[in-house]
């Protein structure tokens, strides 16, 4: 039997968010129901809720930054016990068997990843994320939240950490490594923590200078605004590695232009407009442009043990459900310090 539990769910792409209730499915002897207590608002939410990316199945309840406790498990279920403090990030399921699932590289299956909200599940109903008190997701894409993490701060862990904490160890970041973050919001704070944890030096590339005194504390050592032209031109050919988190299409010419001959800019923002690069941006220095997609769920278990051991969390307001659609409007703005984290207890 289906349980109906309280949500906040987009109703269309141009209104705001309402609450809801919704059905979450029977614990099948593999599942894992989860008491959800709080949930991160990622910007994703809102470029998926107003349709940027593309038409989607309305209504439909966001949120892929899940941090809760275990209620129920599965006959079958060996990984987790109720009680547990359990996170879910941005996938609910893969096929399990292609050769990027059994590389542990679950987010590319090469039979669709099933997205944590506005994905056909494989019963054909479409899953609905985390702002919501509950949710019932089978327990290999459940993860550990280890006891030194808070739940709140945790959340964001699950899509901002994990998107960074992954090209970060892929490009190197660590000792004599100048990494740079494009963009401070939720996924750019916790690369600056994450980056500076892994022992590289980081400056930050924001807008302005207003946040300066924040990405100092959170571990950069140095900070510029990118709305200063010297900036480009002092900093020319200074960085290994750049990861650009920002939600919007920006000049990715001109910060290739920042890296030392064989670094990596390695794009994690996801703006719907295309980012166009000049060829010899590229062959000025032998550099490279990449992309990359949250992290799979080895590697996530992976950064939350990282972060536990680092005593690091996210930097988050928590807010109660009726303040959703005013913090998208705050995201929008660069207006977020740094990551907005749902109270889901407000949801009953
Ligand atoms: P966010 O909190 O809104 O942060 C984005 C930051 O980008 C802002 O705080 C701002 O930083 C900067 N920015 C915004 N608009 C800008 C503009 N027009 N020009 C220059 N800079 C601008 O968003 P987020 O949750 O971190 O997500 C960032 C992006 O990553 C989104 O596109 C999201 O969909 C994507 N994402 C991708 C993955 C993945 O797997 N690759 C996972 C999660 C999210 P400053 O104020 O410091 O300039
Ligand atoms: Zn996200």
């Amino acid at each position: 039997m289906t349980t109906t539990v309280n949500a906040y769910a987009s109703p269309s792409a141009t209104e705001d968010l309402v609450p809801t209730t919704i059905e979450r499915r029977e614990v099948g002897p593999e599942d894992v129901l989860i008491d959800i207590k709080y949930a991160g608002i990622c910007h994703t939410d809102i470029h998926t809720v107003r349709d940027e990316w593309g038409p989607q199945p309305h209504p439909l309840v966001p949120g892929h930054e899940i941090a809760g406790i275990v209620t129920e498990v599965g006959s079958n279920v060996t990984k987790h016990a109720v009680g547990d403090r359990v996170g879910v990030g941005c996938m609910v399921n893969s096929c399990g068997e292609c050769v990027n699932c059994k590389a542990g590289d679950e987010q590319y299956c090469l039979n669709g990843m099933v997205g944590t909200y506005g994905a056909p599940d494989r019963d054909g109903s479409i899953t609905q994320g985390g702002y919501a008190t509950h949710v019932v997701v089978t327990e290999d894409f459940v993860l550990r939240i280890p006891d030194g993490i808070d739940l709140d701060v945790a959340a964001p862990l699950l899509c901002a950490g994990i998107t960074t904490y992954s090209p970060l160890r892929r490009w190197g970041a660590g000792p004599g490594k100048k990494v740079a973050v494009v963009g401070l919001g939720g996924l750019g704070h916790m690369a600056v923590k994450l980056a500076h944890a892994m022992g590289a030096e980081v400056s930050v590339l924001s807008q302005s200078l207003k946040k300066q005194e924040d990405g100092l504390r959170l571990g950069a050592e140095r900070y510029y605004a990118t709305s200063d032209e010297n900036t480009f031109t002092d900093l020319a050919g200074s960085f290994d590695l750049i990861i650009n988190t920002v939600s919007a299409a920006i000049d990715i010419n001109s910060f290739l232009g920042l890296l030392t001959v064989d670094g990596a800019l390695v794009n994690v923002g996801a703006p719907a407009e295309p980012l166009p690069v000049n060829a010899f941006s590229l062959i000025g220095g032998r550099r490279s442009f990449a992309g990359s997609m949250i992290g799979g769920i080895p590697e996530t278990q992976q950064m939350l043990d990282f972060c536990a051991e680092h005593g690091l969390g996210a930097e988050i307001e928590v807010i109660p459900a009726d303040k959703i659609n005013e913090a998208y409007e705050r995201v929008l703005a660069s207006d977020v310090r740094y990551r907005f984290v749902i109270d889901t207890a407000t949801l009953s």
